[in-house]
């Protein structure tokens, strides 16, 4: 199982983004059925930490979507192969507004849902870790898609904290390889290309299989097998909730696709 993404056209020639565009009793209804769930599952992708000041890959300002040479560092082909790639992938770790980013209300509303007791599982496609620094227990975040946090050797598996590895990069190494065995390091991340955790997505597939409310926030939908935690979910009776500021993938699953701010929807969806 690797992960693999498929480009969406719908919702970025809009520049709908932050367009509240749903029917009024929408957010009613979606409302009403997360206070009545007993096991949600959430979904968050990289639209729910844009309002934290982290750019996304794919939505009409993603870095990827400026700049389709940048996308190179996240494919593990591309870096383990060229030397070039990788420098650029640590200048870039060095840089990341990620490191100073605090959670928004997006975060938080998330948090509420753990605190009512009827969070079964944060699936998510971020590697930030803001859902932990907002208060959500880690036991319950599935971090598909690993976490920029740490590094990890790609020859013997040395794991240890990024910062480390960025101290080296700051005093000058441009490309610092494991002090073990000499490998390359990456980021403890799943790159383009790269096999995902199993027991990760397996958790994640079989939350999917349990809940009675899946909530999809800020994700496209569109980078698999993390996406396939939406038909799952419906397939199992659950109601499905997405919320995004462009049309996803998977609306058509969706009982109920609220666009718009995530930092504004979530909290009025949890609120009551
Ligand atoms: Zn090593």
């Amino acid at each position: 199982m690797t992960r693999v993404h498929r480009r969406l056209s719908t919702g970025n020639q809009l520049g709908q983004t932050q367009l509240m565009a749903f029917a009024a009793d929408d957010i009613g209804l979606a409302r009403a059925w997360v206070a009545a769930a007993r096991r949600v599952v959430v979904l968050t992708g990289a639209g729910i930490s844009t309002d934290s000041g982290i750019a996304d890959f794919r939505g009409p300002n993603g870095l990827w979507t400026k700049d389709p040479e940048a996308e190179k560092t996240s494919t593990l082909h591309h870096y383990l192969a060229d030397p070039q790639v990788r420098q650029r992938a640590w200048r870039n770790r060095l840089a990341s507004p990620a490191w100073d980013a605090v959670p928004n209300p997006g975060h938080l509303a998330i948090v509420e849902l753990q605190r009512h007791g009827k969070l079964l599982a944060l699936v998510t496609q971020n590697i930030d870790e803001l859902h932990q620094r907002a208060g959500n227990d880690p036991s319950l975040v599935l971090e598909v898609h690993g976490t920029m946090r740490w590094s990890r050797c790609w020859e013997c598996d040395d794991r240890r904290p990024m910062s480390e590895m960025l101290e080296r990069v700051r005093a000058g190494d441009p490309d610092p390889s494991c002090e073990h065995c000499g490998g390359i390091v990456k980021s403890d991340t799943v790159s383009f290309g790269q096999a995902l955790v199993p027991e990760v997505i397996e958790a994640a597939l079989s939350a999917a299989d349990r809940c009675d409310l899946l909530l999809a926030a800020g994700s496209t939908l569109s980078v698999f097998p993390a996406a396939n935690v939406v038909p799952r979910a419906k397939a199992a009776g659950a109601r499905v909730v997405i919320v995004n500021g462009e049309p996803t993938a998977m609306d058509r699953f969706a009982d109920v696709v609220l666009l718009g701010s995530l930092s504004e929807l979530l909290p009025r969806l949890v609120a009551g």
